[in-house]
């Protein structure tokens, strides 16, 4: 290995080590604002209980908590990435307003002579998944781009995301989000980056909770 690359290779580790750093703290931040709780006894309201409750609202409703985390996250995307990204898309609400935060976030980290990065926002409905205005549609074509979202679930609606963007002319270079909960079955056809990342215990139905039986109370917040 030549010095270069041996070079290269360490800086890579450093980065890498430092990345991991940036990602322990957020599923730590994620908990202190109570976007994410991990060890509490949750009655869904659906006849379900378990021990993981995620809102995203709870990051959303304070608009610097979206800068905080859009910065973390784009500080663990590699240099490639957001070198290449011309766009940052997401669906409404949580999706497109982190977009829209990185977009600008990444711009802040360029030079002033670049051409900013642009937004776009798809439209989610409950029935037809998500959708990406005609003006949208025109402008992302021919454009590399980012799309993110606050939470992976079954990985479907960045997958159907990144169907729309190559339906109309963009290359999709990545997937990111704040949150994995590790059980995507869809893949989006590029490479996915978490901020945060934890794979959710199961969850009961009522009349069977250990939790229940144990005589553990029910968490209130
Ligand atoms: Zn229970």
């Amino acid at each position: 290995m030549t010095v270069a690359a041996r070079t290269l290779r360490v800086r890579e580790n450093v980065m890498t080590t430092k990345q991991e750093e940036i990602r322990e703290k957020a599923l730590k931040d994620l908990q202190q604002f109570q976007v994410l709780m991990l060890d509490g006894h949750f009655d869904f309201g659906n006849g379900y209980h378990g021990r993981l409750y995620l809102n995203p609202h709870r990051l959303f409703r304070y608009p610097s908590t979206i800068w905080r985390f859009a910065q973390d996250l784009i500080d663990v995307l590699p240099a490639s990435v957001l070198d290449q990204t011309e766009v940052v898309a997401g669906p409404a609400t949580g999706g497109a307003l982190l977009a829209h935060t990185v977009a600008g976030l990444l711009d802040s980290r360029r030079p002033i002579t670049r051409t900013p990065t642009m937004f776009a926002p798809f439209v989610v409905d409950a029935y037809r998944g998500p959708g990406l205005s005609r003006f949208y549609r025109q402008q992302i074509a021919g454009k590399n781009v980012l799309l993110v979202d606050d939470v992976r679930n079954t990985g479907q609606t960045l997958a159907r995301c990144a169907t729309i963007v190559r339906s109309a002319g963009g290359n999709v270079i990545a997937t990111a989000e704040l949150y994995d909960r590790l059980e995507a079955t869809s893949d989006a056809g590029a490479p996915n980056f978490a901020l945060a990342e934890y794979k959710a215990p199961e969850n009961y139905p009522a009349d069977r909770c250990p939790l229940c039986k144990a005589g553990v109370a029910i968490t209130t917040f």
